[in-house]
């Protein structure tokens, strides 16, 4: 691990000399690795964590689109910036740090470590990977193809370790700063470790996003946008919708239309292309789904559909009866459930949306556009998507509030977090 710092140190001192052209030139390549490996790429995501090999296909063109955006961008990005002032020249200069760390997890194992390693590079900074420790397969292969892209040996590399050794990392002083997506749990220890040796972090944490019905949304045109904005991934991911929340008026609509929909999806062999529902990663992981689901209904909770695990295979599980204090509506739940809340009106389903402790992001359905944009401020989450589910986009900053994190990934907020922002001034 030392060595591996030191060897990302010494690349650090050549690498942020380099100029944008010559990283553009080896960041398109990578682009063009990953376009002629996809189909061997995605299957070995879906080896190893289930999601269904159409999705595994997406993350890796998505993983393309992001080396790219950044070949494309980054020097616009971070071109020197003028200010006028009282001196003669006064300008910010955009610095890379050195060696950033990447705590990554296994939802989506190439997409997580290409939006932060994109940028990174881009910006003249070196990374090292800790990778979720059940998809080492991924992490290895991503240093490999960085590597045959032409990225020198210490650009970027990927470190089998635990959590032990990543605090002993983290105290390095030729460690620049530490990035972690994964749990609020990971977040908070590794930031504790980071902050006490003063290293800057980004946290891309939990989420419990509501998706907002209202009595006026087109429902022809948000039912499939509702079941993918659950369901995809086996709803393992940070930005899913897990809180349906629907205006009394629809909701015996919505939610017909919604189950017929979720009805429909096909579990299976997540390599047949057939398949829609693929397994959840882990076992355990189904087994806190199943606990969290159990706990729910003991609170009154009802199962209109699925409800059903058995080892890492968890029926699409639609929830009625819930209110705000019901562990599926409190807790961030990672995978293939529903809840379904019924709101008395606009008011009150925005209340609700915001009755969280976590901020990625919130979906509002609505044929009144307008009015959601006058009532931005309601909504403290880091996102909010009209009419369509929230996602990542390369050009769209992402990132969270609350207990879901701080700092942004993606477009141009991404590439500045770990630059040093230096003033110069000359009288
Ligand atoms: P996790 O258990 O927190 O693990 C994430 C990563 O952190 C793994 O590499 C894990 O390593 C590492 N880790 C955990 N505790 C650590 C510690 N004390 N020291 C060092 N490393 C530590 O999360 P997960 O189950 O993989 O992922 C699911 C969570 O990630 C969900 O909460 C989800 O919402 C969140 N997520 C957030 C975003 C976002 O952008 N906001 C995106 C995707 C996922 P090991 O595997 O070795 O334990």
């Amino acid at each position: 691990m030392l060595q591996a710092l030191q060897r990302a140190d010494d690349r650090f001192n050549f690498w942020r000399h380099t100029n944008f052209d010559e990283r553009a030139d080896l960041m398109y390549q990578l682009a063009r690795l990953l376009k002629k490996q996809k189909r061997a790429l995605a299957e070995l995501i879906t080896q190893e964590m289930g999601k269904t090999i159409n999705e595994s296909v997406a993350e890796i063109e998505k993983c393309a689109w992001v080396c790219e955006y950044y070949a494309e961008h980054a020097g616009d990005f971070l071109k020197d910036r003028i200010i006028s002032t009282d001196a003669q020249t006064s300008f910010i200069r955009h610095e890379p740090m050195g060696a950033v760390l990447a705590v990554m997890p296994w939802n989506y194992p190439f997409w997580q470590v290409f939006r932060f390693a994109a940028p990174a590079l881009m910006a003249g900074n070196v990374g090292l990977l800790k990778h979720a420790s059940n998809v080492t397969g991924c992490a290895l292969k991503i240093a490999e193809l960085i590597q045959q892209a032409g990225f020198e040996e210490g650009c970027f590399q990927t470190l089998l370790i635990d959590h032990d050794l990543t605090a002993e990392l983290i105290k390095q002083p030729k460690l620049k700063a530490v990035t972690v997506t994964g749990s609020e749990a990971a977040g908070r220890k590794i930031a504790a470790k980071a902050g006490k040796n003063l290293k800057k972090t980004v946290l891309e944490l939990g989420g419990s996003n509501a998706f907002v019905v209202l009595a006026d949304a087109n429902l022809d045109n948000i039912i499939n946008t509702a079941v993918t904005a659950r369901f995809q991934n086996t709803g393992q991911s940070c930005i899913a919708a897990k809180r349906f929340i629907v205006e009394a008026s629809i909701y015996d609509e919505f939610l017909e239309r919604f189950k017929n929909k979720v009805e429909q999806l096909k579990c299976g062999d997540p390599m047949d292309e057939a398949t829609s529902l693929g397994p959840m990663a882990r076992a355990d992981l189904a087994e806190e789904l199943a606990d969290q689901l159990q706990r729910s209904v003991q609170q009154g909770a009802k199962i209109l559909i699925g409800g059903e695990q058995s080892k890492t295979r968890f029926q699409a599980t639609i929830v009625t009866n819930v209110t705000v204090n019901t562990p599926l509506m409190q807790e961030e739940t990672f995978g293939p459930v529903a809840p379904v809340f019924k709101a008395k009106d606009d008011e009150h389903a925005l209340k609700v949306a915001a009755a969280t402790r976590y901020g990625l992001g919130v979906t509002v359905c609505t044929r009144d556009p307008e009015t959601i944009l006058k009532q931005l401020h309601r909504f403290p989450d880091g996102a909010v998507f009209i009419n369509e589910l929230v996602k990542s986009d390369p050009r769209l900053p992402f990132g969270g509030t609350g207990i879901s994190g701080y700092g942004r990934e993606l477009s141009r907020p991404g590439i500045k977090e770990f630059i040093n922002q230096k003033t110069v001034y000359v009288k």
